[in-house]
């Protein structure tokens, strides 16, 4: 059936196309600039349509060998090893001096490299302001890369005044996708179920090979191949004044949010960022109000808190970060909202969807929504953005050149701490060179001691100040300062004065999240993770520097250009191609299964990324694999990432898609996972995962938070401190206090004299190191991570996710050797 209508569909649009290149033949202008229906079939945004990626790059090719005002680049191949791209759109005559321009924004960008020959005042007379817009990135919010070539081609073909202004002023890098290969998943997804009682639902699976939704999660990690290659673009070559990062939200509040944020900043921005944020985004909510859209939204449910997106990173850089967020349609499928729905949704700055505010002034007054309403409102915004950059040139090209400027002052305060530094000899030299490598890809600049420096350290911690009420403690940065030290050549140093300052702070010192209750007691929740500091996530000691005795002329310092050097340095394999160069860590060959169910789960993929990133070998085990069992025929351990005890055994309902996707590992499955342990198997689950082992095995333990409301336990993506056993060979080689990631996770307690072995506990004082804890007395001294036998098998349960986002190196030791010792047994 489904084939018949494809045909169908096929044939219809090679008569189509047959006849539109009839229709161009005999208009006979070479310099028509097709439009995106002349090649696609349809328009953009037409109900029950998509492009996939060839047809996207498609047209992007077609219009660049077309138009003079636009140029596309490749910027390499995303995953999946489709290729990136970024249009260039500009007046005739930028397109032409590119190079010119792209030299300016470098310089601007770090004023240090101004000349007597490229004075300031002459860069911002003569510089553009560049705006990168990126569209989709989360791939199921489909409908900004469809908007992407109806953009392109406005912009190329128009001839009113404004929009020459626009293309004057202005030069736009359009990403019309930073996730290719999530494109093509959620049109072949979309096509394949088109007509089916299954149309408008998103496919269930990643639409990012490993990372799905948390693609927008890696802005400062650089996991991804896709994170790399924009952040060359954006933040080593063209330094965009303004980024705009082009989303979708539910469909049943506000019909587009724009900024200003919601509380709290994050207090590394600027003030003046925070304040061109707010006002492009009142321009851009005026410009839709007099379009006659009604239902935006601002300063609700999204902050500026979090470090580590499209939207964010640019702050860090000196830039503007724009987002947008319009009610989803059912992908390409209109949709109808009741008035009951605008009234039960409510978030952080909006108490309902139907109740006229001052930051909601225009409620939408619920009906049909369509993938034509978000298209036209994004069309909208970017325009606005395109002409508010266009009319303010020379404030946007002032104002990043002066944060760029200010930042680059050496401290004036004795006691200012004026680096960060990595000492050598920390024997985590992946983690290291790592961590190193991810700065000096986002334009940090890091330096070698090639002779040794005299410093006065200051170790950065977070220090409960008021213990009297462990709810609301609250916490400051101290740090305990050293005598004069030397410190060793072939340590790293990263100064504070250069363009990216802050990004450097808010990188290496911890976050202390504001203590936020709603008005019934209950924690806010905030918008993506609390705490995220990059050397304590990875294990890696990164010490203050307050004081360095050694004149600037009297220091040997090299500038690292990448992370091969530091890898160089270290004696580690150099990293060629796309491979990964890292050896693997798991001392004998083992057999391991990694569980991946029928509804994409972001911690199992990122289990996956670290697996290929430390070139441990594995299968991906699926449901219909659990039921059938003989688990013990294929594997030594299998591993179950973060999900719950219900998705794990009952996966996707019945009716909500095809048969194939339904249906969990079911009590068959459960029965095999027994038979595997009882067997002599290695059973390891992350996080919520414990609970389905815990319950299923009846094992010994209880998780002390399970059903804690927030008001008297709270941690929403922190960094917690262990207290490990190193004894256990699961914890061999590991320091005694080692940082963890805590995102909602779990506690446990264990029963008396019960068989369980206990690795690591939360730390008895002074447990959060990083981000939000509200409620510390709940961690303190439980069970982390432990190992309990059962048969001749054993399961090991991690209470915190030890593979966070491919970013908790500290803790991925704990995995490896589990599967080391899991190895040793295979081979008695
Ligand atoms: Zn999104």
């Amino acid at each position: 059936m489904i084939r018949y209508r494809q045909l169908i569909i096929c044939l219809a649009l090679v008569l189509f196309l047959a006849g539109t290149s009839v229709a161009q033949r005999s208009a006979s202008q070479p310099a028509v600039i097709p439009s995106p229906k002349s090649v696609l079939g349809f328009t953009p945004g037409d109900d029950r349509t998509i492009a996939d990626w060839s047809q996207i790059t498609d047209y992007f090719e077609r219009l660049d060998r077309a138009s003079d005002r636009v140029t596309v680049q490749t910027l390499g191949q995303s995953t999946l090893k489709r290729p990136m791209i970024v249009a260039f759109i500009s007046a005739r005559e930028n397109i032409l001096a590119l190079p010119k321009y792209k030299e300016i924004q470098q310089l601007l960008a770090d004023p240090r490299k101004m000349t007597q020959t490229t004075p300031r005042d002459r860069l911002l007379a003569n510089g553009k302001v560049v705006v990168a817009i990126s569209c989709s990135i989360h791939s199921t919010e489909v409908v900004a890369s469809q908007m992407s070539m109806q953009l392109a081609y406005e912009l190329a073909t128009a001839q009113d005044s404004d929009t020459r202004e626009i293309l004057q002023n202005t030069i736009l890098l359009l990403i019309p996708s930073p996730n290719p290969d999530g494109v093509d998943i959620v049109a072949n997804w979309y096509r394949k179920t088109l007509g089916t009682p299954y149309e408008g639902r998103e496919p269930p699976e990643l639409y990012h090979h490993y990372a799905g939704h948390d693609d927008n999660r890696d802005w400062f990690m650089l996991n991804l191949k896709e994170t790399q290659l924009i952040t060359r673009l954006l933040w080593h070559d063209w330094f965009p004044q303004i980024v705009y990062d082009v989303h979708q939200q539910g469909s049943n509040g506000s019909r587009f949010f724009i900024p200003p944020f919601y509380d709290p900043p994050n207090p590394n921005i600027s003030p003046l960022l925070l304040r061109q944020v707010g006002l492009i985004g009142h321009k851009v909510a005026a410009d839709l109000q007099a379009a006659g859209f009604k239902g935006v939204l601002t300063n609700a449910l999204y902050d500026t808190w979090w470090h580590g997106g499209f939207r964010t990173a640019p702050y860090f850089h000196n830039s503007i970060g724009i987002l947008s967020e319009a009610a989803s349609a059912r992908l390409m499928t209109p949709s109808t909202v009741t008035t009951e729905q605008l009234v039960r949704s409510s978030t952080r700055g909006m108490r309902n969807a139907t109740e006229a505010t001052t930051n909601f002034p225009d409620p939408w007054p619920a009906g049909q929504w369509r993938p034509r309403d978000i298209m036209s409102m994004e069309m909208i915004a970017a325009r606005s953005i395109l002409s508010l950059a266009s009319k303010f040139r020379g404030e946007y090209l002032r104002n990043f050149y002066e944060l760029g400027r200010k930042n680059s002052e050496p401290a004036k305060n004795k006691g200012e701490t004026l680096a960060y530094l990595i000492p050598a000899g920390q024997a985590r030299d992946e983690a290291v060179a790592k961590m190193i490598g991810s700065l000096i890809d986002q334009g940090v600049e890091v330096f070698r001691l090639d002779r040794e420096l005299h410093v006065v350290l200051s170790q950065q911690a977070l220090q409960r100040t008021n213990s009297a009420s462990d709810k609301l403690g609250t916490y400051k940065i101290s740090g305990s300062l050293t005598a004069m030290q030397e410190v060793p050549t072939g340590s790293y140093i990263i100064f504070l004065n250069q363009p990216q300052r802050y990004n450097v702070v808010t990188l290496f010192e911890p976050q202390i999240y504001p203590n936020r209750l709603t008005a019934q007691g209950e924690a806010e929740r905030p918008y993506d993770v609390a705490g995220w500091t990059l050397p304590l996530q990875m294990g890696v000691e990164a010490p203050a520097v307050v004081a360095i005795k050694e004149a600037a002329s009297e220091r040997k310092l090299t500038l690292l250009k990448d992370a091969n050097e530091v890898r160089a340095d270290l004696a580690l394999t150099l990293k060629k191609g796309d491979e990964s160069p890292i050896k693997n860590p798991v001392k004998q060959p083992v057999r391991v299964g990694i569980y991946k169910g029928s509804m994409g789960n972001m911690d199992e993929g990122w289990t996956r990324f670290v697996f290929d990133m430390f070139n441990v070998p594995y299968s991906s085990i699926r449901d219909v694999d659990m039921r059938q069992g003989g688990l013990s025929s294929k594997f030594d351990v299998v591993i179950f990432p973060s999900q719950s005890s219900a998705q794990i055994l009952n996966g996707n309902a019945a009716g909500n898609f095809p048969a194939e996707y339904t249906g969990g590992i079911t009590e068959a499955g459960i029965k095999n996972l027994k038979e595997f342990v009882n067997g002599g198997g290695m059973l390891i689950c992350f996080d919520n995962a414990c609970d389905m082992a815990i319950k299923e095995f009846n094992l010994p333990l209880r998780n002390t938070l399970e059903g804690v409301r927030s008001s008297e336990f709270y941690c929403p993506g922190s960094i917690v401190a262990l207290e490990v056993d190193n004894k256990h060979p699961i914890a061999a080689s590991l320091p005694a206090t080692l940082p963890a990631y805590f995102i909602n996770s779990s506690a446990f307690t264990a029963a008396p004299d019960a068989n369980v072995r206990v690795i690591a506990r939360y730390a008895k004082e002074n447990v959060l190191l990083s981000g939000w804890l509200l409620g510390e007395d709940k961690l303190r001294g439980q069970i982390a991570l432990a190992e309990v036998g059962v048969g001749r098998g054993r399961i090991v349960l991690f209470g915190f996710r030890p593979q966070h986002r491919g970013q908790t190196w500290a803790t991925l030791p704990f995995i490896w050797n589990a599967l080391s010792t899991a190895a040793s047994n295979t081979s008695e």
